[in-house]
């Protein structure tokens, strides 16, 4: 089968979270058992497009509304990334340092998205399927259905991957004018109360929607930001498949970010020297357990709460344990958290901004991994941390309660609590504090949780399922 993937992210061209793992991963895999997978994604401004040779395969000229831009495919030459990646360039609009978070956003991904069915359109021989990921590709199922210049593909089925239902990039009714000439009698199909959005629309036109787990698409008919009714709704084709991990890029025995490569037999003495390495860094307290954060600060992921749940653990439990944090997101977190390294000396520090190497060696170095996550889609960090053997620390939704089990239960490795509130992260603290202390429970959880296996070769067979059922 050949798979056609529309995506913003694609690690490592571009990745600003769990997303662009995934598409990152996918194909790789997809292209292993036989298959056909190609991912197209914008052409921004990123260290890897400097770094690759392209070649164009494609020019178009189109509109966006008024706006006529001209666009061009380039495709990378060598194909490092074992598989074929293409990247849209529209001048001005795509080409910028950043994926997300400029005002005209919405702008950008429809015509990227325009730009995408244009070319696809052009193609002689048709891919069996597109599949979007999340709402900046959530139109393409919409326009290759009901815009008119589509209707040479417009019986390509669309699958769309639900990612993270938080974000669905809402736009006003005016902004309709820049979808391609298209049957308005179908205006529902792209309205949600009174306004486009596109992710809605994707998950009402798509002929198969995935959430990146199988709790997480529970929880969306309750809790989905607004539209828990279409879930509720379109719940007989949806299916929740569990995010693989990419063993190749995060295994501790190769990564090339580690300065001490370790595996199941020798995780004792490597993750020590990787504490080692951390605490000297950092000016923290090898002998104390560490405990690590890393993700973006925002109320998603429970990061309001960490100042609190940091100062409250030193108050009360004492200072018997190290934090050591690594995100950015909400500027108030940020300043909160820094200004906490007056009054912390030894057992306390953070790092604000993104850095891909220090995140590995925070996965190798650290004890126990927090995630106190309101909502967690799927969550990559967990599987991470467990394949590195540092204990996850999570709270129970989504993927977390899909991947870490209590060690307190049957087969269980993991530190897992019920709800995103002060006193029962702080629990898990007193919980850690006290595994941490006996060293061999801590080991005998170290080699269960280095022993499971989170690789895509088990999701991928899901997915062809999906394509399968549709070609
Ligand atoms: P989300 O996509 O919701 O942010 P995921 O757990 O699915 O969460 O994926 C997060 C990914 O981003 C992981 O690979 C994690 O290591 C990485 N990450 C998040 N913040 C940072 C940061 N500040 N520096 C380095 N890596 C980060």
């Amino acid at each position: 089968m050949e798979i056609l993937h529309v995506s913003a992210e694609c690690y490592p061209v571009a990745k600003a979270g769990g997303l662009g793992d995934v598409v990152g991963a996918l194909p790789k895999y997809l292209n292993k058992l036989g298959h056909i997978a190609k991912v197209v994604m914008p052409m921004y401004r990123t260290k890897f497009l400097y770094a690759n040779k392209w070649e164009v395969v494609h020019k178009g000229y189109t509109n966006l509304g008024n706006w006529w831009f001209e666009f061009t495919v380039i495709k990378e030459a060598t194909n490092v990334l074992d598989f074929d990646l293409y990247l849209i360039d529209i001048n001005g609009l795509l080409d910028r340092e950043k994926v997300y978070g400029y005002d005209d956003d919405s702008e950008r991904f429809t015509a990227f998205q325009i730009a995408v069915l244009d070319w696809v359109n052009e193609w002689k021989h048709h891919p069996d399927v597109i599949h979007v990921h999340d709402h900046h590709t959530g139109l393409i199922p919409f326009m290759i259905k009901h815009s008119f210049k589509y209707a040479a593909i417009k019986n390509i089925p669309t699958v769309l991957t639900i990612h993270n239902a938080q974000y669905q990039g809402w736009m006003g009714w005016e902004n309709s004018r820049f979808v391609p000439a298209w049957d308005t009698w179908r205006w529902g199909m792209l309205d949600w109360q009174n306004k486009i959005n596109p992710l809605a629309s994707g998950i009402k036109c798509a002929d198969k929607v995935t959430t990146v787990s199988p709790s997480y698409l529970d929880e969306l008919k309750y809790m989905s930001n607004g539209l828990e009714a279409l879930f509720e709704y379109e719940k007989g084709k949806c299916v929740g498949i569990l995010n693989g991990i990419d063993a190749d890029v995060w295994d501790p025995a190769t990564d090339t970010y580690l300065n001490h490569h370790y595996s199941i037999d020798d995780a004792e003495a490597g993750k020590a020297k990787s504490k080692m390495d951390l605490c000297e860094t950092f000016n923290l307290d090898f002998e104390k357990p560490l405990i690590v954060f890393i993700g973006r600060l925002v109320g998603e992921k429970g990061a309001d709460l960490l100042p609190q749940v940091i100062a409250d653990s030193f108050y009360y439990i004492g200072r018997r344990m190290n934090f050591l944090i690594l995100g950015s997101g909400f500027p108030e977190v940020e300043a909160s958290l820094a200004s906490m390294k007056s009054f912390s000396q030894y057992d306390y520090n953070v790092y604000v901004g993104y850095n891909e190497a220090l995140s590995h060696q925070m996965y190798a170095g650290a004890d126990f991994l927090l995630m106190p996550s309101r909502v967690e889609p799927c969550g990559l960090n967990q599987m991470y941390s467990m394949r590195y053997g540092t204990v996850p620390m999570v709270r129970r939704i989504g993927g977390l309660k899909d991947t870490v089990i209590d060690y307190g239960e049957k087969d269980g490795y993991g530190i897992c609590y019920n709800y995103t509130a002060v006193g029962d992260i702080s629990h898990g603290i007193w919980r850690a504090i006290d595994l941490y202390r006996d060293k061999a429970k801590l080991k005998a959880n170290r080699e269960k949780m280095m022993a499971l296996d989170f690789s895509w070769e088990n999701s991928v067979k899901k997915y062809v399922d999906v394509y399968s059922s549709l070609t």
